[in-house]
């Protein structure tokens, strides 16, 4: 299992390359990457899990984060409201467009790659459209899909997608999100690495 020695740290080249595209069909070793990488973010949800192995928790992991540099990566986590769940493990993805309007997480985005201290306000789009393939990791089974995530999973996305291009949220971090309207979360709110 992964464990937060496995994550690459900034600084570390592999997390400012463009990862490639995976190749289809999705070989064998791609689908062991998604499912360690899906594992991670389970146990880092788990108090116990977390306590026992030291985890930072999180909602999202992309392949160059533990060194491997394609375009995969794996959510999981409620939307804002949670009531809806999403558990992603996805390949190749393309965001297609951007709503104009933006939004961002008010306690701030945070990465497992990044030191906590850097936490930090990010502006995203509001909405986004995206193509990407989902892998059921029980069935194995691909599916080509068109998603329109917005809020907070639609953040969760572009932060995740964003570690494809090379790019970290430090990147983006503004000291103030005037005339942006944030996630409003109406539970209480999960972290955002
Ligand atoms: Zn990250």
């Amino acid at each position: 299992m992964l464990l937060m020695k496995d994550i690459v740290q900034e600084g570390n080249p592999v997390l400012r390359k463009r990862a490639h595209e995976v190749k289809l069909p999705i070989a064998d070793e791609d689908f062991q990457t998604l499912r360690e990488m899906m594992n991670y973010i389970l146990n880092s949800q788990n108090d116990s899990m977390v306590e026992e192995y030291g985890l930072r928790p999180s909602v999202g992991l992309a392949a160059p984060q533990i060194g491997i540099s394609k375009k995969m990566f794996c959510m999981h986590t409620y939307d804002e409201t949670g009531e809806n769940s999403y558990s992603y493990a996805v390949v190749n993805p393309k965001i297609i467009s951007f709503s104009e309007e933006q939004t961002y997480i008010p306690s701030g985005e945070g990465c497992l790659s990044v030191d906590e201290e850097k936490n930090g306000l990010v502006p995203r789009a509001a909405r986004i459209k995206a193509k990407a393939i989902l892998v059921n990791l029980e069935t194995l089974e691909a599916k080509d899909v068109v998603l329109k995530l917005s809020g907070y999973v639609g953040v969760v996305f572009q932060h995740e997608y964003d570690h494809l291009q090379g790019i970290l949220f430090i990147d983006k971090k503004k000291e103030s999100m005037s005339g942006i309207k944030p996630v409003i979360f109406t539970e209480e709110e999960p972290t955002a690495e």
